[in-house]
């Protein structure tokens, strides 16, 4: 079954090209890496998917469900954690929860039954009661994966979740995400450090617009290190 389907989606700026002919397909459970420099088209994309963008051009599917023409039932399907952190940091971690599931019309004993869990599979039920701002940012953002997770969606989305944390957290907020996938959560998860990658995942290497390279991060980087590999794809000329 596939869990996330683009075919042919294109999406300009004005005249500058943000997205050029992109397709590509994650089965369901898959985890895939979408990585890519600074101003590749990441950001663009995971718009596009998450419907703040509209594209002319090309199809998304969601889980089965095409967002143009379901949009409800595509996006239903969807969790999302965006680049800059939107908890609110006077809340406490379950109060931010809370409200997030009450967007979703979930609230009473199946609210805080689903909060409890969604913070458990990022181990952070035992800080449900600690206001955000208290959390370092590599808390902060396993609560907001959390968050995202709460309506149980059959895919999540991620945009560049480490930026700005240290290698601990970062190498914690990986292994965390990859066993998200262990219950056939699909996962997208754009950045621009190889070492967040593993030699399994799927590698979706995204440069100036376009695919450079799909496959297992394995076979993409051959016997070169993926940073080197990397390196060498994105300063060549698209
Ligand atoms: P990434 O997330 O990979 O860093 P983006 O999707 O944010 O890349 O940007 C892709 C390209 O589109 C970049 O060249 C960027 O400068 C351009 N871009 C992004 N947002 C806008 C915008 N609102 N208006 C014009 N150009 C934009
Ligand atoms: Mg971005």
């Amino acid at each position: 079954m596939t869990g996330l389907k683009v075919s042919n989606l294109s999406y300009h700026y004005g005249a500058k090209i943000a997205l050029n002919e992109v397709s590509f397909e994650l089965k369901t459970g898959e985890f895939c890496a979408l990585l890519g420099p600074n101003g590749a088209g990441k950001s663009t994309l995971f718009n596009l998917l998450t419907r703040l963008f509209v594209s002319p051009n090309g199809h998304i599917e969601i889980a089965g469900h095409d967002l143009s023409r379901s949009p409800r039932k595509a996006l239903a399907q969807l969790g999302i954690v965006f680049q800059q952190t939107t908890l609110d940091l006077d809340l406490t971690v379950r109060q931010n929860l809370s409200y997030f599931a009450a967007l979703h019309g979930i609230s009473g004993a199946d609210a805080t039954r689903r909060i409890d869990a969604s913070l458990d599979r990022l181990g952070m039920l035992e800080r449900a009661d600690e206001k955000a701002r208290t959390l370092n940012g590599g808390h902060k953002r396993r609560a907001e994966i959390a968050r995202a997770l709460i309506h149980n969606p059959m895919v999540l989305l991620l945009d560049e979740p480490t930026v700005g944390l240290d290698a601990a957290a970062r190498a914690s907020i990986t292994s965390h995400v990859h066993d998200l996938t262990a219950d056939g959560t699909t996962i997208l998860w754009a950045t621009h450090l190889t070492d967040e990658v593993r030699d399994d995942d799927r590698l979706i290497i995204l440069h100036q617009a376009h695919i450079l390279a799909d496959g297992t991060a394995r076979d993409i980087s051959g016997k070169a290190p993926l940073q080197s590999r990397f390196l060498d794809l994105t300063a060549a000329p698209v």
